[in-house]
């Protein structure tokens, strides 16, 4: 029940209107019986300014930040955290009393399945398919992670030289680039591979990033990551599993990214099952 002394959370972007993160946080804040509601706040990119401050008038405990407004909230952070340096963006911001501050929980969210998985990240070598925002995210959980070798393939040279030259100050490992001409030699040697592009994604669920028969090239073992979570699984993570690699899709990520934002606002444990068969349950996946 919403009183005079619930707690703000919400959710800026535009449109908010398809996200999921209402029902992944207020179901984690139902079971946890906790006086907070999390709210989708829709902000155009021109009212940013306005809407952060009447944020603080109005006293909100954090918020989570989407598109548009993933770099264009840095200007009004106070404090921001190594990690969304190195990424260039922020997705998660809480009050500290004093000001806002801000990390991207993304990278956090991308790392949960990988690290639940036994395998020497030293002898991995990355394929990042796409060179967008979630790709950041990826190349700095793979940094993380002690990944030796990240390749990124992209469709603009231009855009994947930006792309190189915006890690050189950041302590990532070698960072290569390449057109998607290039794929058939680079899935062999590539041990993680994984999709950043919405290729396969919701209506269009019959296209892949990579063909069936391109994909039996991958080495033993390895693993195909899939970004995307509508469907669920892409027809990308089905050919992978096909093939014999171990398959994981986008919602491990999304609800990784919650838990780890949720826990920054109660300052608790967050329960993350909970948040997870919320989304399974709305998706009609299996839970
Ligand atoms: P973005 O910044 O727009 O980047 C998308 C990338 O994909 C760009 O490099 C783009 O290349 C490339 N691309 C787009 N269409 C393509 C096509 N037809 N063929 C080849 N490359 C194509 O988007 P984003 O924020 O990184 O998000 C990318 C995907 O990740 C979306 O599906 C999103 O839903 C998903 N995502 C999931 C999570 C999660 O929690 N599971 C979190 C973040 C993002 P150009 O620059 O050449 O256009």
């Amino acid at each position: 029940m919403i009183t005079g002394k619930t707690k703000l959370l919400g959710l800026i972007g535009h449109p908010v209107g398809h996200s999921l993160s209402p029902l992944m946080h207020n179901a984690a804040i139902a079971h946890l019986g906790l006086d907070y509601v999390y709210l989708p706040l829709p902000v155009k990119p021109e009212d940013l300014p306005v809407a952060v401050a009447g944020f603080a008038a109005l006293g909100l405990v954090g918020f989570s930040v989407t598109i548009p407004h993933k770099q264009a909230i840095l200007p009004f952070l106070s404090e921001i955290s190594p990690v969304a340096r190195a990424v260039g963006a922020v997705n998660t911001v809480w009050h500290t009393g004093s000001g806002w501050a801000g990390t991207n929980t993304d990278v956090e969210g991308f790392l949960a399945p990988l690290l639940a998985c036994n395998r020497d990240w030293s002898q991995t070598s990355a394929l990042i398919l796409g060179a967008g925002g979630a790709a950041r995210a990826v190349v700095a959980g793979c940094a993380q992670l002690g990944i030796p070798v990240v390749r990124i393939v992209g469709r603009h040279r231009h855009k994947l030289e930006a792309f190189q030259q915006s890690w050189v100050n950041s302590p990532v490992p070698v960072l290569a680039t390449h057109t998607w001409e290039e794929l058939p030699q680079l899935l062999p040697q590539s041990s993680l591979l994984v999709n950043t592009t919405p290729v396969g994604m919701y209506p269009k669920v019959d296209e892949m990033p990579v063909s069936a028969s391109d994909m039996a090239a991958l080495p033993t073992g390895a693993i195909v990551y899939d970004l995307i979570y509508t469907p669920n699984p892409t027809q990308f993570l089905k050919a992978a599993s096909s093939t014999g690699a171990m398959a994981i899709d986008g919602l491990e990520m999304l609800v990784g990214q919650g838990a780890a934002a949720l826990q920054i606002w109660l300052q608790q444990p967050v329960p993350v099952a909970v948040m997870r068969q919320s989304l399974r349950l709305h998706l009609g996946l299996p839970t």
